[in-house]
């Protein structure tokens, strides 16, 4: 179906398809017109890289909530299809991890179950037509904690999604609330990623008025780095140790400042609850998680990497949203590491982690 023209143009009634993805679309993993699939190779070694911050919208659900497409700020997020691949191709992406940003976390319970199954529907199609260079993280409706587990669940064992994307808390609560323990417990039961892109901190909507775009620019990394530090501080790394969570754009603030956090309790201990008897460093939890690479030079890589370990940083882009044209030059042009973990960031980490079959 075709459902966008020429970028704002007029489009046709979306159905619960998903975007883009037509009947005109060349076989998965073929060559597409006009451009090269870049070969990404370390040490004489062709790499399967793997991008794990990748987004999309269905317009059905985005439009089941009042939105229009056509006032986007990003309209390209619809076109699931060869446009998307061919600049996968150009990136030297091979597979792409497609997630879509919760907003549905404030909406009553039928509504929500019922976005979360047309995208997950959706998603999955996609997936198919493209399975060499497609998978995708479940939406999940996570206000309903016992609706998010079964959502999940479905989504891994019924239609081969990979994990699930959450924003960086839900309608208020803090993923540390008791609340979400059952969602915690049924990911780390299915051992699948869960990927926390955060949400621009609302709370400080009013100060992040004005130039520079500061809800995204401040408020992303913000927003991620009081969601891992509540995860860390109330235990709840320590009650679902197994558990696998992804931060998007470098964890956020949190590793360039993170031993700050491991003297907090000592500095002012009346702030630290004293029934939270942590089992580890807050810092060393920071090597338990996994981030993406969307850092901006060499340096930020090598901090990133010697806070939280090589062994956990995997490729991110958000694609289609151009804040990383070269994903993969970042990587294989930051001194210091060697070919084994450029590999193993570049794709290896994440192909695992998606259960991505070389
Ligand atoms: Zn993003």
């Amino acid at each position: 179906m075709q459902i966008r023209n020429n970028g704002r143009g007029v489009r046709a009634a979306p159905s619960l398809v998903f975007t883009g993805c037509s009947a005109t679309a060349t076989a998965p993993g073929a060559p597409r017109a006009g451009g090269q699939r870049r070969q990404v190779v370390v040490g004489g070694r062709r790499v399967n890289t793997v991008d794990v911050h990748a987004h999309c919208i269905v317009p059905k659900t985005y439009e089941m909530m009042g939105k229009k497409m056509e006032d986007h700020q990003f309209p390209d997020l619809d076109e699931v299809g060869p446009k998307r691949i061919a600049a996968m191709d150009r990136q030297g992406v091979d597979i792409e991890a497609l997630s879509i940003n919760p907003f549905w976390y404030r909406t009553e319970r039928d509504l929500a179950a019922e976005i979360v199954r047309i995208q997950n529907e959706a998603l999955a199609e996609m997936c198919g037509k493209y399975p060499d260079r497609l998978v995708a993280f479940a939406s999940v409706a996570l206000q309903f904690p016992d609706l998010a587990v079964h959502q999940l669940e479905h989504a891994v064992k019924k239609l081969d999604l990979r994990g699930a994307a959450v924003g960086a808390s839900c309608a208020g609560d803090e993923f540390s609330d008791p609340k979400f323990h059952p969602f915690w417990a049924k990911a780390e039961e299915l051992g699948v990623l869960i990927f926390v892109h955060p949400q621009s901190t609302p709370d400080l909507a009013k100060r992040f008025k004005g130039n520079g775009w500061l809800a995204n620019t401040i408020g992303n990394p913000l927003d991620t780095t009081i969601c891992l530090s509540h995860l860390i501080f109330e235990g709840t790394l320590d009650r679902f140790p197994g558990l696998k969570i992804c931060a998007a754009h470098g964890g956020g603030y949190l590793p360039s400042y993170a031993p700050r956090s491991d003297h907090a309790c000592r500095v002012a201990p009346w702030h630290c609850n004293p029934d939270v008897k942590l089992k580890k460093k807050p810092t060393e939890y920071l090597r338990t998680m996994y981030y993406d690479t969307l850092v901006f030079t060499s340096e930020m890589l090598r901090h990133l990497a010697a806070e939280v370990g090589a062994s956990q940083l995997v490729i991110g882009t958000d694609h289609p949203i151009p804040w990383h044209q070269d994903p993969v030059t970042h990587i294989m042009n930051a001194p210091g590491f060697s070919d084994e973990e450029r590999i193993a960031m570049l794709g290896g980490t994440a192909a695992k982690l998606l259960g991505i079959k070389p």
